[in-house]
């Protein structure tokens, strides 16, 4: 019997980007009450300092918040060499950082006969700066972290990277195609490194996140008028089996699965938690 819990996560040390976050700070929690230190990098460094003193005091774990751009090197190498002073080592990466903007989302779903007057509206009124923003964050946020952090994990020859996907990574829902191309990439690249690190004890694997009512997607599911669903949201939840939107401690568990070496012969997979929707042909 190899190991049936998740006991070897005591005492590790994990980085997580975009730990501020919904989502980030509730893994940030999940692995901390796991006896997981954690470094947690983000571009708001107050939120996640405040996070962090929260959090040691919890669970009596040490949690420090660093202010990090995920798209400057130059910054990721600089926290890495504080991450590396305070707590010795990295065993864990969560890439978390990422989200969608209103710059990279197009008005019309979709172009018809009666378009042609507004096709501003659409795909071609998509600005490249937009564009380039939400696709950069979430890919080459994911690349540059992994470049930086991933090295001392195959230098010591053991380590494990989670990469937070989306949905839109299989099939790209309406107005979003920067961020669904993004989040494609992010899958492809997990099982790119994750062939190339096989042998290097380290492992790469993804979370497919269904729909949480978060920062990054409000503009888009609630209507600030009434507080209600918009018609959007309310797709969503007809298109999810369990007829719910997901709340971030639901992403707890398959974290804890991904980072724990109960998972040590899995690499390069992309786990959907979702209520069901990647698996609902929608009739
Ligand atoms: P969030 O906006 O609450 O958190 C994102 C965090 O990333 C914020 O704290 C923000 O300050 C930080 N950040 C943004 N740009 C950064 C940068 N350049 N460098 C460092 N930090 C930066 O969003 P969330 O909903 O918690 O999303 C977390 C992850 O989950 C994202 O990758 C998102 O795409 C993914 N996701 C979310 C959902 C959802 O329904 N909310 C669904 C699928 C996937």
């Amino acid at each position: 019997m190899k190991n049936n819990s998740f006991e070897d996560l005591k005492d590790k040390v994990c980085v997580i980007t975009g730990g501020a976050g919904v989502i980030g700070a509730s893994m940030v929690e999940v692995l901390a009450s796991a006896g997981v230190k954690v470094a947690i990098l983000d571009l708001r460094e107050e939120v996640a300092s405040e996070l962090a003193n929260k959090i040691q005091a919890k669970y009596n774990v040490e949690c420090c918040g660093f202010a990090t751009n995920v798209l400057d090197k130059a910054t990721l190498t600089e926290t890495k060499k504080e991450v590396i002073k305070k707590f010795g080592k990295v065993d864990i990466l969560i890439n978390g950082a990422g989200g969608n903007s209103p710059e990279a989302t197009t008005k019309l779903e979709t172009l018809d006969a009666d378009s042609v007057d507004k096709l501003e509206e659409g795909f071609f009124g998509l600005k490249m700066e937009g564009f380039q923003k939400v696709f950069d964050l979430n890919f080459i946020g994911t690349l540059l972290p992994t470049m930086v952090f991933g090295e001392e994990m195959v230098k010591r020859g053991s380590g494990s990277v989670v990469n937070i996907s989306s949905m839109n990574s299989y099939k790209p829902l309406t107005k979003i195609p920067a961020y669904s191309a993004a989040k494609a990439a992010v899958n492809n690249f997990t099982e790119w490194l994750a062939v190339h690190f096989a042998k290097t004890g380290v492992r790469v694997n993804a979370i497919a996140p269904g729909f949480f009512l978060t920062n990054q997607n409000r503009f888009l599911l609630i209507d600030e008028k009434t507080g209600g669903l918009t018609p959007r949201g309310q797709k969503i939840i007809s298109n999810t089996p369990m007829a719910k939107y997901g709340e971030p401690e639901d992403l707890q568990g398959t974290l804890l699965f991904l980072t724990s070496d109960i998972s040590s012969f899995i690499t390069g997979i992309v786990i959907p938690v979702d209520g069901g929707y990647s698996a609902f042909g929608g009739v």
